[in-house]
C-alpha cells in the first residue's frame, strides 16, 4: 500500500482523498485536521443559511466509507506533528490547509476594540470552537470593507434575526446574539465601481430576502450604461429606484471608497473613507461614517505551514507547480491557488494535484517508508497522555455528530453545533 497523509479535511482535502482512492486500489489515506471535526470551510466558513452548500459535507463524508481512509482530528501540523515526521511516515503528503486568516486593512485604528476581520466573525456565527463573541449588541452601525461574497454573507447574517435561522445549525448563543443585535445599518465600502464588484448575482439577490431593509447605492450612477451591463446592474438599478428611506434597516453600498482610518479613542466610533476615484482638483475627498464596528473582508491568506516549504509571503500561498511542492509533498485548495472560487472549484483543483501525485508515483505499487513509523505516529496521537491532545477518529466524530443532533432536538431543530472544544474532544475520544 502506498501511504498518503492529507493535512486538512475541508473540501479540497476530502476531494483529493476521494480522487486518490478512486484512481488507485493500492493507496491508503490518513486525513488529519487540527479541529476535532471534519469538513473545514463547509462547516465553519459557508454561511449557516446556505443549507444546500452546507449539505456537501454528506457527500464529502462518503470517503470514510472506504476502509482505506482514516480520519485523525484534533491533530495540528506544527504543534502535534512536525511536517518532517509526517514526510518520514508517509510516501506522499498533501497539504490542504486552506486560508484561514483575513488580510488586514493596514490602516490606523485597526487595533481598536470593535475592529474585526471576516476571519473573526464568520467562524463565530458558524459556531467555531475557538471563535470569540464579537458582542453585536454594542453596534448599531457596522462598516464592512470589501466587495466579495464573504461581505454579503456577513451583511446578511448581521441583519437576519436569530429566530429566522431556526432551520440552521447555529449555536443557541449565536441565535440569541443575532436576535438581540442592535445592528440597523450595514455600510459596505467598495474601492471600485459597480461594474467591478466581485459579488455574485445570486448572493446579491439574497439581500432582497431581508425583512424591512432598504438597499441603497452611494456614489454610483446605476444608469451609467458604459460600465453597467450585466444582471447585477439591473438589480442595482431596481434597488436605487425602490429604496423607501423608511425601512427599519439598511444596507448602504459606498462605491469608489476605501478606508483611510478607523476613528475612536478606545474603541471604534467611526470610519474615515477616502475617495478612490480621484478628483480633477487633485483633492481626495473624505467622508466620516459613524459606526461602532468595522469588519475587514478583503480576502484571505494561508499562513506558512512549515518553514521548510517554499512559500509566497506576499500572496499567502504555498509555491508549487501543478500541485507539486517538493519530492513527495503536494498542495491543494486555497493554500495552493489562493482564496477564490466556490466549493466545487476544489474538485478540479484536487484532480490536478492527484494527477500530479499519480504521475510521480508511476508504476510504483509498494510503500518505501517503514510502516512502523506511521503506526507509531498514529498511536502516539490516539493515546496521548494529555486527554485534550488526543486524536479523534471518524468514529469519534460520529459521536460528536450524534451529540449535536441530540442537542438540536432539545431546541426543536435538526442539529445545533457544539462549540466547547473540550466537550467535543471528550465526546470524540471516549473509546480511543
Ligand atoms: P474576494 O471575492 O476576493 O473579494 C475581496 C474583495 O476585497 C474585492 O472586492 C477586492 O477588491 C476587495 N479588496 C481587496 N483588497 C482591498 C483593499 N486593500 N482595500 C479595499 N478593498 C480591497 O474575497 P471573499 O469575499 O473573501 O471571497 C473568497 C472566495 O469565496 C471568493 O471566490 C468568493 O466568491 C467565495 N465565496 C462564495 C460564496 C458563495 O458562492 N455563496 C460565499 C462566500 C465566499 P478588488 O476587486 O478591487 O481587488
Amino acid at each position: 500500500m502506498i501511504r498518503v497523509a492529507i493535512v486538512g479535511s475541508g473540501p479540497s482535502g476530502l476531494f483529493s482523498a476521494a480522487e486518490l482512492l478512486k484512481r488507485r486500489r493500492d493507496v491508503a489515506v490518513d486525513v488529519f485536521d487540527r479541529l476535532p471535526t471534519p469538513f473545514g470551510l463547509v462547516r465553519y466558513g459557508v454561511a449557516p443559511d446556505h443549507l444546500r452548500i452546507k449539505s456537501v459535507s454528506a457527500a464529502l463524508a462518503k470517503v470514510f466509507d472506504d476502509p482505506r481512509a482514516q480520519f485523525y482530528g484534533n491533530v495540528e501540523l506544527g504543534v502535534d506533528i512536525r511536517l518532517a515526521a509526517l514526510r518520514e511516515a508517509y510516501d506522499i503528503v498533501i497539504l490542504a490547509v486552506g486560508a484561514a486568516r483575513s488580510r488586514a486593512l493596514g490602516v490606523p485604528g485597526e487595533e481598536l476594540a470593535g475592529s474585526f476581520s471576516a476571519s473573526d466573525i464568520v467562524p463565530w456565527y458558524n459556531g467555531h470552537p475557538y471563535a470569540r463573541d464579537p458582542r453585536l449588541a454594542n453596534a448599531e452601525s457596522v462598516a464592512i470593507v470589501g466587495a466579495g461574497n464573504v461581505t454579503l454573507d456577513l451583511a446578511r447574517m448581521l441583519l437576519k434575526a436569530g429566530s429566522v435561522l431556526a432551520g440552521t445549525d447555529i449555536p443557541d448563543a449565536v441565535g440569541k446574539a443575532l436576535d438581540g443585535t442592535g445592528v440597523r445599518t450595514v455600510h459596505i465600502v467598495i474601492r471600485r465601481g459597480p461594474a467591478d464588484v466581485k459579488f455574485s448575482l445570486s448572493e446579491l439577490m439574497e439581500l432582497e430576502t431581508l425583512d424591512d431593509t432598504d438597499l441603497i447605492l452611494k456614489n454610483a450612477d446605476p444608469d451609467d450604461g458604459d460600465t453597467l451591463n450585466d444582471k447585477r446592474s439591473d438589480l442595482f438599478r431596481k434597488w436605487d429606484r425602490s429604496a423607501t428611506g423608511h425601512a427599519g434597516r439598511r444596507v448602504v453600498f459606498h462605491f469608489w471608497r476605501s478606508p483611510g482610518r478607523l476613528l475612536g479613542r478606545d474603541r471604534v466610533e467611526g470610519i474615515r473613507l477616502r475617495d478612490t476615484d480621484g478628483d480633477p482638483a487633485g483633492r481626495h475627498q473624505q467622508e466620516d461614517l459613524e459606526v461602532q464596528m468595522v469588519i475587514g473582508s478583503i480576502g484571505y491568506y494561508t499562513e506558512s505551514p512549515d518553514e521548510s516549504i517554499p512559500f509566497d509571503d506576499e500572496l499567502g500561498r504555498v509555491l508549487h507547480v501543478g500541485g507539486r511542492v517538493a519530492n513527495g509533498l503536494y498542495v491543494v485548495g486555497w493554500s495552493k491557488r489562493g482564496p477564490s472560487g466556490v466549493i466545487g472549484t476544489n474538485k478540479a483543483c484536487a484532480i490536478q494535484t492527484v494527477s500530479c501525485v499519480l504521475d510521480d508515483l508511476g508504476g510504483r505499487r509498494e510503500s518505501v517508508v517503514d510502516p512502523a513509523r506511521r503506526a507509531d505516529l498514529v498511536a502516539a496521537r490516539l493515546g496521548h497522555e494529555d486527554a485534550r491532545r488526543r486524536a479523534i477518529t471518524w468514529q469519534g466524530w460520529n459521536r460528536i455528530d450524534q451529540a449535536e443532533v441530540e442537542l438540536g432536538a432539545a431546541y426543536g431543530r435538526e442539529r445545533t453545533k457544539i462549540t466547547d472544544p473540550d466537550l467535543m474532544i471528550e465526546i470524540g475520544t471516549q473509546s480511543n
